[in-house]
């Protein structure tokens, strides 16, 4: 099928959606050159080259704007990062440095790695500018989700948090924003970076002794306010990964009330991941993402884990997609600059039911509930304390600004 068959056949598929409905979508698509950088330093081969060449092959970059990357300044960075470690990003091939800043193992020290950090910062700051510019109702960047970097240590695979400086950028609009993050691993360092701020984290992840990083179980000692985590353990599939996900969600949209949601979408929950630690599918992912944008609250989509390369690749396109309003069809263009990679599977779809999935006991469902709805009490009691006549939430500016962003 050539590019024109393509598009002829996504129009005929999605013959009833107004072109109106697409043009407050928008894709973060750094440079081939800065593409290539990323890849090199996330150490997953070829990830975010595969994910956009993907989308392109698709021709969805016809229904979405795309918007070129504004290096993130070190002042910026700072809103995230100490400026020791800043430094020691600058200098990280000086031993002394390795060992103090997480500079080791999975996070080795490279060659220019305060201008690769600004580089990657940069996609995400550039999300959050469009939308606090109020240019876009929904932005993707699939070059950002770096959720375990710490203000004062790189970890797992993370040298910025490009997530923490997004949410910051946000915050100078307002402080009612909810990240969810739906990485296999705990989101920690953004769960700590706003442990004493009204930003709601939700995390759901796989929880074991031993399991990186360790933290986010049933047993915290030091619960926060506004964090929700969703511990689970090995084998959990689609049907409660998403129920108590949406359940949380739900939640958090009658009592918290968000003016800006940040997903980070990491794909190594996905059943086919090398992890194999949870079987979710990709229509898993896919329902909480319908969810969100059925909020019609300002969205910004991030990347994060997600090692099976064409899986996490084919995932985040099918949410590129869906955030486009737009069907595709399933065979991947043979055109795609990476379609051996594909092999043997070359349909965008995969399994819709992880028939490998172990059913979560019943005492940890009921657990993890009472949980979220104990965080949720928590906050309505805060916004009640805070001010006892508006009750939780719901801030004057936020209707207004909804209107003028998305009618
Ligand atoms: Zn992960």
């Amino acid at each position: 099928m050539d590019r024109a068959e393509l598009i002829e056949e996504q129009i005929k598929l999605s013959p009833s959606k107004s072109p109106k409905r697409f043009v407050q979508t928008g894709l973060i698509y750094p440079s081939d050159a800065e593409l290539e950088l990323i890849d090199d330093t996330i150490k997953t081969k070829d990830r975010c080259q595969m994910t956009y060449s993907l989308i392109k092959s698709y021709g969805l970059l016809n229904r979405i704007y795309i918007h070129r990357v504004d290096q993130c300044p070190a002042k910026t960075m700072s809103l995230a990062h100490s400026n020791e470690y800043l430094l020691a990003l600058q200098k990280s091939k000086d031993e002394e440095y390795e060992e103090k800043y997480g500079l080791a193992y999975d996070c080795p020290p490279r060659d220019n790695l305060l201008e690769r950090a600004s580089l990657l910062a940069g996609t995400s700051l550039t999300a959050a500018r469009l939308l606090t510019e109020k240019k876009r109702k929904i932005v993707l960047n699939w070059c950002g989700g770096w959720h375990h970097a710490f203000e004062n240590k790189a970890s797992g695979f993370c040298y910025i948090n490009d997530i923490v400086i997004a949410i910051k950028t946000l915050q100078t609009f307002s402080k009612k924003i909810m990240y969810i993050d739906l990485d296999l691993h705990h989101g920690d360092a953004v769960e700590k970076a706003f442990k004493n701020s009204e930003v709601l984290t939700i995390s759901v992840h796989h929880y074991a002794v031993g399991f990186f990083p360790g933290t986010g179980g049933p047993n915290d000692e030091e619960k926060a306010t506004f964090a929700v985590n969703i511990p689970l353990p090995e084998l959990i599939g689609d049907e409660e990964w998403v129920a108590l996900t949406k359940y949380s969600i739900k939640k958090a949209f009658s009592i918290y009330n968000p003016d800006y949601v940040v997903c980070q979408a990491g794909g190594d929950a996905l059943f086919n991941d090398p992890h194999k630690s949870l079987r979710v599918t990709q229509q898993g992912y896919l329902d909480i993402i319908q969810y969100l944008i059925s909020t019609s609250c300002p969205l910004m989509i991030l990347g994060g884990g997600g090692y099976n390369v064409p899986a996490t690749a084919k995932l985040w396109t099918r949410i590129t997609a869906m955030c486009s309003f737009l069907k595709v069809p399933d065979e991947i263009p043979d055109e795609d600059q990476f379609y051996l990679e594909y092999f043997p599977n070359t349909n965008l779809k995969e399994s819709t039911t992880s028939d490998t999935a172990k059913k979560l006991p019943n005492e940890e469902f009921a657990a993890i509930t009472k949980h979220i709805e104990e965080v949720f009490e928590n906050i309505s009691t805060f916004y009640k304390r805070k001010s006892p006549m508006k009750g939780p939430g719901k801030p004057a500016f936020r209707s207004k600004r909804r209107k003028l962003c998305f009618e």
